[in-house]
């Protein structure tokens, strides 16, 4: 089913752990040539370290990104590897939460934490990748990974919602900017997942995690990792707008 994405390559932030890292290894075992990127060297040196010895036959290449400094997004999409200079697929995915917070409550650096990597973070390399998939002949598809909360809000949600509904806008702005050419541009947008992030969002307190989910079973990394893949194999004609993916129940 994903044959296309045999010997292509996947530029994918925010990898060392959660939604991107399984994107990682899902894609490397799909064939894909993998970049991962995220600020925790250690983190993706040891998933490098793993998938290169999981699939010898796939190139994987890790380097340390923090999305939030445009100076840093451009040097590393300046300085690829000369056999990974084309990006056939980019993951905007690196992505934070820093707790339920009333917005009267929100201190200024934390608005800018959130504001500077969801969104700003997701402009840059953007911004870094468009250009050069236009030049391929191949073009290329970027999957930016919005939320539910891009659609919908909850209390307490307001910073972290308004970032996910500016991705939202963003990725149909560029459907329009990018209808003539060949990059594919889409929103993958899950509900609840199981990841770090989630224990941050309930303050590491499981007990108010479990009431939130009272009784829905989250997806896991995996299940968005499965769609990215999808999004990515399909034939060149085939934009997928939108895909939301939501744990069965989550109201
Ligand atoms: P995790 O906390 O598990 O992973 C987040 C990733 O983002 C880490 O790899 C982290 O790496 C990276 N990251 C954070 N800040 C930066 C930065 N400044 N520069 C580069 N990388 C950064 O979270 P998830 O996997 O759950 O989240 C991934 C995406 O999915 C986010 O965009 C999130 O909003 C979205 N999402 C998550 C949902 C959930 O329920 N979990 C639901 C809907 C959407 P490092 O710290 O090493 O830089």
């Amino acid at each position: 089913m994903f044959e296309r994405l045999q010997g292509q390559t996947v530029l994918i932030t925010g990898a060392s752990a959660g939604i991107g890292e399984a994107c990682a290894r899902s894609f490397a075992a799909a064939g894909s040539n993998v970049i991962i990127t995220a600020r925790r060297t250690d983190r993706i040196e040891a998933l490098k370290a793993e998938l290169e010895q999981a699939h010898p036959n796939v190139r994987i290449h890790a380097v340390t990104l923090d999305v939030t400094s445009k100076e840093q997004v451009d040097q590393v999409v300046a300085s690829l590897p000369d056999d990974l200079q084309q990006v056939d697929v980019l993951i905007n995915n690196a992505g934070l939460v820093l707790g339920l917070i009333p917005l009267v409550d929100y201190k200024p650096d934390q608005i800018d934490t959130m504001i500077n990597t969801n969104l700003k973070g997701l402009i840059y390399c953007t911004q870094a990748f468009i250009p050069r998939m236009k030049q391929q002949t191949a073009g290329g598809t970027i999957i930016n990974v919005s939320s539910i909360s891009g659609h919908d809000v909850y209390p307490n949600g307001s910073i972290y919602c308004a970032t996910k509904f500016a991705v939202d806008a963003i990725t149909r702005t560029l459907r329009y900017e990018l209808a003539n050419s060949n990059v594919r541009i889409s929103a993958l947008s899950p509900g609840m997942v199981e990841t770090e992030f989630s224990m941050v969002r309930f303050d590491g307190d499981k007990e108010k995690a479990d009431k939130v989910y009272q009784g829905v079973r989250p997806l896991t990394g995996e299940d968005i990792a499965e769609t990215a893949l999808f999004i990515a194999s399909r034939p060149p004609h085939v934009e997928v707008a939108e895909a939301i993916i939501m744990p069965k129940g989550q109201a």
